[in-house]
């Protein structure tokens, strides 16, 4: 009865089921030992129906808590000795993505927690290590990157923006019409350009329809587009030129202040 019931928890189906619940009260921990019931399994590689099972591997991922306790999935995993393609390769899981200790459930907890916090708490919530964490996050920003499309993107915004302690500098490229972030590329200079045109080519991007490019007077952003976004026009932030304005009036205040007194505390 508890097995079924941690099956639909689980979502599993036939012949995937939940064998056995073990529950350790002291240690505040629940550990579920799911099987493959069945003889033969179709190949992970070439999808050939019906192939022998070879061995099987002991494995582990961390699961939701259910209330106080620390839940683990355990399964020995068959290996398919496939004698269409003639690979042997292990059945992959519908609760895990490939090589994770951890389940897709957890792993989206995970995520919805570090959109909202750092993660060094996230990791003290979900009692992890963060380590863990960065790689799930790492690979599902990785997974949900390549399916980026930038084909539709017209006007950007370049900036650099200091990381970390000392000189380390990121360049920063957002699409201004839907205000995301496309592109992050270590360094400040013309190069960087030239790492977004090819990322973003990759994305369906296309470089000669970006009409405007919004940026800092910074040589280097200047010589990158002119060289790898030819048909840009460079527009500056106003932020940027406001701030010469200013300092320009101020020159010329301080020189004037010499000869013309009423200047004096007009700042
Ligand atoms: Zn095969």
């Amino acid at each position: 009865m508890q097995e079924a019931l941690f099956c639909q928890a689980l979502g599993l189906s036939a012949p995937w089921a939940v064998e056995r619940v073990a529950l350790d009260v002291q240690r505040s921990r629940i550990d579920l030992y799911v099987a493959w019931h069945g003889s033969s399994a179709p190949c992970p590689a070439c999808t050939a129906a019906e192939q022998k099972l070879h061995d099987h591997r002991q494995r582990s991922w961390r699961h939701l808590d259910f209330f106080q306790f620390e839940a683990y999935v355990h399964c020995s995993l068959p290996r398919v000795a496939c004698s269409v393609c003639g690979h042997t390769s292990q059945l992959s899981v519908p609760w895990a993505r490939e090589g994770s200790r951890f389940t897709l459930m957890f792993e989206a907890l995970a995520l919805t927690l570090a959109r909202e916090m750092p993660v060094a708490a996230c990791a003290r919530i979900l009692r992890c290590a963060d380590n863990a964490l960065w790689r799930q996050i790492d690979a599902h920003v990785g997974l949900a990157r390549e399916q980026e499309s930038y084909a539709d993107v017209t006007c950007i915004g370049m900036d650099e923006t200091r990381c970390a302690k000392g000189h380390s500098y990121l360049t920063v490229v957002h699409d201004l019409a839907r205000s995301r972030l496309i592109h992050a590329t270590a360094g400040k200079d013309a190069s960087t350009v030239q790492r977004f045109a090819a990322d973003f080519k990759s994305h369906q991007g296309r470089p000669e329809a970006i009409e405007v490019v919004c940026m800092d007077m910074s040589k280097a952003f200047i010589a990158g587009v002119g060289q790898h976004l030819p048909q840009a026009a460079i527009a500056f932030d106003g932020f940027h030129v406001v701030q010469l304005a200013n300092k320009a009036v101020d020159a010329v205040r301080r020189e004037e202040v010499r000869s013309e007194r009423w200047l004096k505390n007009t700042r």
